[in-house]
């Protein structure tokens, strides 16, 4: 039933944006005239007074997020920092709690240097252009187990601007694709969800980000202990590390490259006050 209401189009006379404000609001979409407003500007721009493919399109859209389908998703595309990104469902979303990480890592990097960036897990590609975008000698990796993420990546890394500074490559963090001491910095935000706890989180998240960015294994550490042995290897000398870290897991994430090898800089709070960047040196 909630499937056939959900496509209805409104009864004649009555608006399309007070329909749809009224949907959203009934699937408890926290911004629904925001959203609303969002969904007609992409596929109604018409509006008020929309063609038949406008109405459709919008409809179909309003259904999606009825389904609680992250926004991002639907439109295609999501601001991160200070550039739009090209997302789907086969890239984890930009969260703005991931823009500490730009903002440190530009900290760390000098204007004019010629620095090399690893990026695991790149996904969209976010972190990595982000820091090419504000560093124009820089060059940089994004790593991915995902072909079809990378293939995100490269889109945007084109509609930046950023192809020729960037290669884009398919592999796990443990493979040994890179030479001792290449980066001058890595950044990172890896899968660090506890596998039993991803059931838990929100639908927009568990159904609607790939499982593969979510996925940290049994206790959520897994990757940032692979990357613990990667990385004291592929940085340089002086270099840094930048990690994403999920509510509460900081301490252990630093202990983890302490033990590797590495030297705590400091971690860093996000908008929220919750420690989601950790800074690490060789
Ligand atoms: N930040 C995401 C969340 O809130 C998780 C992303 C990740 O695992 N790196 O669910």
């Amino acid at each position: 039933m909630g499937k056939k209401l959900q496509s209805q189009f409104p009864e004649s006379g009555v608006d399309i944006r007070d329909d749809m404000i009224c949907r959203l609001s009934a699937a408890k979409i926290a911004s629904p005239r925001l959203e609303a407003g969002i969904i007609l500007q992409k596929a109604a721009p018409s509006y008020p007074n929309l063609t038949a493919e406008e109405k459709a399109a919008a409809y179909a859209m309003l259904s999606r997020r009825l389904r609680h389908e992250p926004l991002d998703k639907i439109i295609g595309c999501r601001e991160f920092y200070k550039s739009v990104f090209k997302v789907n469902g086969d890239v984890l979303s930009p969260r703005p709690d991931t823009e500490i990480l730009v903002e440190k890592a530009l900290a760390l990097l000098p204007e004019d240097s010629e620095i090399r960036i690893l990026d695991l897990g790149t996904g969209s590609g976010c972190i990595l252009l982000s820091l090419l975008a504000e560093r124009k000698q820089a060059v940089g990796v994004g790593l991915d187990i995902s072909p079809a993420a990378l293939a995100v990546a490269a889109e945007n890394a084109e509609a930046l601007g950023l192809g020729g500074r960037c290669r884009l490559l398919a592999g796990s963090w443990n493979d040994t694709l890179f030479s001792p001491g290449s980066f001058d910095i890595i950044v990172s935000n890896p899968p660090y969800i506890a596998h039993d706890e991803i059931e838990k989180l929100d639908t927009e998240v568990k159904d609607f980000d790939p499982p593969v960015a979510l996925d940290g294994g049994a206790d959520g550490y897994g990757c940032y202990r692979e990357i613990a042995a990667l990385a004291p290897v592929v940085l340089k000398k002086g270099g840094f590390i930048l990690l994403e870290s999920g509510a509460g897991q900081a301490e252990r994430i630093a202990e983890i490259f302490i033990r590797g090898g590495l030297e705590l800089v400091e971690t860093a709070k996000d908008l929220a006050g919750i420690n989601r960047c950790v800074i690490l040196k060789k």
